[in-house]
């Protein structure tokens, strides 16, 4: 049910998509966890 990677893009292109709830955190600097759900957000560098 929450498969969106019709794109082809790697999930790891998108570092401030949180992978439980998929809200966009566009705060900086970016939150460790998500501010929606509080999941962890994996450092992506
Ligand atoms: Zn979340």
């Amino acid at each position: 049910m929450s498969e969106d990677d019709e794109g082809g893009s790697p999930v790891c292109f998108l570092p401030n998509v949180c992978p439980a709830c998929g809200r966009l955190t566009d705060t900086e600097p970016r939150p460790d966890t998500c501010p929606e759900c509080g999941a962890d957000l994996p450092d992506v560098y």
